[in-house]
């Protein structure tokens, strides 16, 4: 039986993004709520533990004190030319009241995740309010001002482990790709749409890391309209594989919701049975994952997405159906009336047919680039 532990404290929904900010902080106590009324935060190695704030000591592993310095005055409504320089108080990170203590809370919660993880206390761990994958070293970006993710990675890889980061969210995660792009003991896999048509702009199939940390970073670009079945493919033929070669102690998971069909900020076609998938595949590796939320701007569909994954990270999804492994979870018999999983979507044959030819170009291109660094 895993221990399994979801890092929650009501406090991090206190503070908010501006009303018209896509961010919506109030997705994890939503989860929580669908959770707790399926009894599935307790019993079965299964607990819920609050987050510490992380330290600001903590915090300069990756961030400079400069920033840092700047995100607190902001927050406190000491804002300069300096601030914006850095990103700090744009439309997409806009300063907002408990700005500094909502990040450092949120942070903290994927931090008190590895700790955890560490001293073996969990196997597997989520935080909701984490994946903030976007920021930089001196930089607020894409809704992001402290990369808990990278901070996490950091952490592992100081204990001496050897880490593989995966981010599924819909947008490249270029924060965290970038942190260790030079590394080889950190290896990040980023699945997210074509960057030649969405924000970042960054994480194309030739992204594959420089020096010692080359063939480390993996970039699979999706053609928009990805759906279920195509996705699945890529993941299939690229992440099995690398994972295998790399052989890593423990992971890092970021699992943003926007890569879902109908989120308003993207146009990938997935369902969340993508998510259980992949989330499957990762269990079958049998090392410790640390999961955090991300993206997610259809509050519904993100919410009943973590919620699944909460249910195939934990083991619950087992529980109800005893012989069917985790790729089919099927759980219409809780009393949460819907059910988690989504309907599955119909593809028409023109989405079938611009996209596979696209899927396979990037599976042949990220082969060519990087398997062989891998003896693969
Ligand atoms: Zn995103």
């Amino acid at each position: 039986m895993r221990k399994a532990v979801f890092i929650y404290s009501r406090e991090l929904e206190e503070h908010s993004y501006p009303p018209e900010h896509p961010f919506n902080t109030i997705r994890p106590t939503r989860v929580r709520e669908i959770l707790n009324s399926m009894g599935l935060l307790s019993g079965n190695a299964r607990s819920e533990i609050p987050p510490e704030p992380a330290e600001k000591t903590v915090l300069q592993k990756f961030h400079s004190a400069r920033y840092l310095h700047a995100l607190e005055a902001a927050s406190a409504g000491r804002r300069d030319a300096d601030a914006l320089r850095m990103g700090i108080g744009t439309s997409d990170c806009p300063v907002f009241e408990g700005l500094y203590d909502y990040a450092v809370l949120a942070v903290g919660a994927t931090l008190t995740a590895t700790k955890l993880i560490l001293s073996g206390s969990a196997d597997v761990a989520f935080n909701p309010s984490g994946g903030f994958h976007h920021a930089g070293p001196e930089r607020a970006s894409g809704f992001c001002y402290i990369n808990d993710v990278a901070l996490a990675c950091l952490t592992l890889a100081e204990a001496g482990k050897k880490v593989l980061y995966l981010d599924v969210d819909v947008h490249h995660g270029d924060g965290v790709a970038y942190a260790f792009y030079d590394r080889d003991d950190v290896m990040t896999i980023s699945f997210h749409q074509n960057p030649g048509t969405l924000f970042p702009g960054t994480g194309f199939a030739d992204e594959i890391g420089a020096a010692k940390g080359k063939g480390y970073c993996i970039n699979v670009p999706l053609p928009i309209g990805t759906y279920d079945q195509a996705y699945l493919e890529a993941f299939e033929a690229i992440a099995p594989p690398l994972i295998t070669a790399f052989n890593p102690d423990v992971f890092v998971f970021e699992l943003g919701a926007d890569a879902l069909a109908g989120d308003p900020l993207a146009q990938l076609y997935l369902t969340n049975n993508v998510y259980a998938d992949v989330l499957a595949c990762l269990l079958g590796f049998n090392k410790p994952i640390l999961m955090t939320g991300g993206g997610g701007y259809d509050l519904e569909n993100t919410v009943r997405a973590w919620a699944l994954a909460w249910t195939v990270l934990c083991g619950a999804d087992s529980d109800a159906q005893p012989g069917i492994d985790a790729g089919g979870v099927r759980l219409e018999s809780t009393d949460w009336q819907g059910g988690l999983r989504d309907k599955e979507l119909a593809v028409s044959s023109h989405q079938r047919n611009t996209v596979l030819p696209a899927i396979e170009a990037v599976v042949k291109a990220v082969k060519a680039n990087v398997f062989p660094l891998h003896g693969l």
